[in-house]
């Protein structure tokens, strides 16, 4: 597996090298008009607006019907630009006649592009995948091959909204190599920007957001001021979305107001409306409601012409939780309606996932306990679905994220190849070695997981009531983190966690309340922990958490951690005053000979003592 890894990184790397040679193509004629008319809306989209106006009326006057086609070109660009959904789906519509009237599968591309932009921004994801993809294979099939990239960027973004993620990135990485392969730089430059933003997804790490950062600032055009301000504007609104994520707020409304700048001085609404949707969400999320509320307000009725439905869905439930905070229950419950009555016409998992979190928890701010429940229990069998299929389209995941892994170390080529030819050997050197090595390594992973997921397999994995792994599942995971760890002298530690005078929850407020306060506690905690580390459910209210690299030195700060958030938990029908603590047993292994059994056994007398020792808090076993 091994070997077989480091032959093919060996051969790709001599592939990438002879193409670096061969790759300096110019682009075709029309390529070259295509690029041009990129331009002018990378710069000023209203601009090349007026001017496809001015096309279009000429070729009008004179009957000119090239004329006319390339003035609907230019027209559909400057309006995915503008993002314009329901302009854009007549634009696209007629040009597609237009198009294929001239027999001209350039513009036939270009429109398909379009028209699925178009129905994706009204929400209906899926279908604009399967007109993606007959605009790639229209492309292909006339070797139009630099519009067929520029379709696959659009269709990556449209996998984010899917959630589809890997496959994002997958395809990103795929479009960037082909523009350096067409000896397009800047379709390769902007599409480092597409990259950034598939890093930056609903589920990313911190590690994954500081890649978003290093993309997009990669993706900043060299002669930004003068000739790309459309396109600056979006990268510094992208940026302050990832700074927002990474919770550093004074950067965030930095990025977010130079991208406003930008576009008020290019007299575009529709960008200004997206970042005051960002600025009001900073504004909440820093418990200014207000604030936040009066942004939101403002982007409304922008978003409400275009028709952008994700937009307007954001824009109704950030209004929605704004108004609750402000005690506003009419108006909050009004707006809640209305992002229900969007959701419902968008085919999005996600979506859904997010609605149902933000209705339970703006029902329990309100003091709508009974419809806060309802929609938490909706909300987690929204995702033991989304769960169940996330586990079927596991193995093809794992391909996927391999791939990922292979391109970016291949992207790293490929940018090392942009360099001066001096430095440049250089860094191809450097740049295959670190190749060999995360093939290599990734190789080993691969070879694991699969082992692993062998072992898996006949296992059922989760537990009913809280999604997480269940007692059978997370002890294998133990077993095998044991065995790994004793086999390279690293590492491991597990903790036993167990819920404080959780018989009188059961008591005092029913069954229920008790099995939805396992629920949060169990959600909260999963939520904070590390990627490696595993957290299961090992019995009634004691769970199990396995941390492999670490000691017990770092089990005070993972406590602290936990306690924190467990003790911010509120759940419906519990008491305000009824706080919830735990208690923590910690136990490491200690050389070669440890085994699961004493491990447990030294965590569980830690767990005894930490509860005879009077509950919230912690003993090392
Ligand atoms: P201590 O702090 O000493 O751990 O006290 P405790 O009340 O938490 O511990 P005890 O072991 O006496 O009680 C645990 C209770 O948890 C008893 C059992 O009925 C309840 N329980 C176990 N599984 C579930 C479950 O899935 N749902 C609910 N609601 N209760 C459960
Ligand atoms: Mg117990
Ligand atoms: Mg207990």
């Amino acid at each position: 597996m091994i070997r077989a890894a480091f032959l093919r990184a060996t051969l790709l790397a001599i592939t990438l090298m002879v193409a670096a040679q061969l790759a300096q193509a110019a682009l075709s004629a029309r390529d070259q008009e295509t690029q041009a008319m990129e331009r002018i809306v990378a710069d000023d989209p209203r601009a090349a607006m007026k001017e496809s106006e001015n096309w279009l009326e000429q070729g009008n006057k004179t009957g000119d019907k090239a004329l006319q086609l390339k003035a609907t070109r230019l027209m559909s660009l400057a309006i995915t630009s503008l993002e314009d959904a329901q302009k854009l789906i007549s634009v696209a519509e007629r040009g597609l006649k237009q198009a294929r009237e001239a027999k001209d599968t350039q513009a036939e591309c270009e429109f398909l592009n379009a028209k699925a932009v178009a129905t994706a921004s009204e929400g209906k994801y899926v279908d604009a995948q399967a007109i993606f993809d007959e605009a790639i294979l229209v492309a292909e099939n006339a070797g139009l091959k630099r519009c067929a990239t520029g379709v696959m960027v659009s269709k990556a973004f449209n996998y984010g909204l899917l959630g589809r993620d890997a496959e994002s990135l997958a395809l990103l990485f795929k479009a960037h190599q082909r523009y350096v392969e067409l000896g397009d730089a800047i379709g390769a430059r902007s599409t480092l920007g597409a990259i950034g933003n598939a890093y930056n997804h609903d589920r990313s790490s911190r590690e994954d957001l500081l890649k978003a950062l290093s993309y997009h600032e990669q993706s900043i055009p060299p002669d930004a001021e003068k000739s790309a301000r459309h396109e600056l504007a979006t990268i510094h609104f992208n940026t302050g979305v990832v700074h927002q994520k990474l919770r550093d707020f004074p950067k965030a409304k930095l990025s977010y107001q130079k991208a406003m700048t930008l576009f008020r001085s290019l007299g575009d609404p529709n960008g200004e409306a997206f970042v005051n949707h960002r600025l009001g969400v900073v504004a909440g999320e820093t418990g200014r409601w207000e604030e936040a509320l009066s942004y939101q307000d403002k982007a409304l009725p922008v978003m409400t012409a275009t028709g952008d439905a994700t937009m307007m869905f954001n824009i109704q439930r950030n209004r929605a939780k704004a108004f609750a905070h402000l005690d506003k229950r009419r108006e909050s419950l009004d707006a809640l309606a209305k992002t229900d009555a969007i959701r419902s016409k968008i085919d999005s998992s996600w979506i859904e996932v997010t609605y149902l979190a933000d209705a339970a928890a703006i029902h329990a701010r309100l003091g709508d306990h009974e419809k806060a429940w309802r929609n938490q229990v909706l909300l987690r069998e929204a995702e033991m679905r989304n769960f169940n299929e996330a586990k079927e389209k596991d193995a093809a995941e794992v391909q996927t994220r391999f791939e990922v892994k292979q391109k970016e170390a291949e992207n790293a080529l490929l940018r090392a190849r942009e360099m001066e030819s001096e430095a440049r050997r250089v860094a191809m050197l450097l740049a295959i070695v670190l190749l060999l090595f995360v093939l290599g390594g990734l190789g080993w992973y691969l070879f694991r997981q699969g082992q692993q997921n062998r072992r898996f397999a006949n296992l059922a994995l989760r537990d009913d009531l809280t999604g997480l792994p269940n007692r059978r599942s997370i002890v294998e995971y133990a077993r095998v983190q044991l065995g790994a760890a004793r086999m390279d002298g690293s590492k491991l530690c597990l903790a036993l966690i167990d819920v404080d005078e959780f018989k009188s929850i059961n008591d005092e407020c029913g069954h229920a309340v008790g099995d939805a306060v396992l629920a949060a506690i169990a959600a909260v905690c999963a939520q904070q922990l590390r990627s490696n580390d595993k957290l299961g459910r090992y019995g009634g209210e004691e769970f199990l958490l396995i941390m492999p690299g670490s000691d017990l030195t770092q089990v005070p700060q993972v406590f602290t951690r936990l306690r924190s958030v467990v003790q911010q938990l509120q759940v419906s029908g519990l008491p305000a005053t009824r706080k919830l603590t735990f208690s923590m047993g910690a136990a490491q292994v200690q050389g070669p000979a440890d085994d699961l059994d004493k491990l447990t056994k030294r965590a569980d007398d830690a767990l005894y003592r930490a509860k005879q020792g009077g509950r919230d808090r912690y003993e090392l076993g």
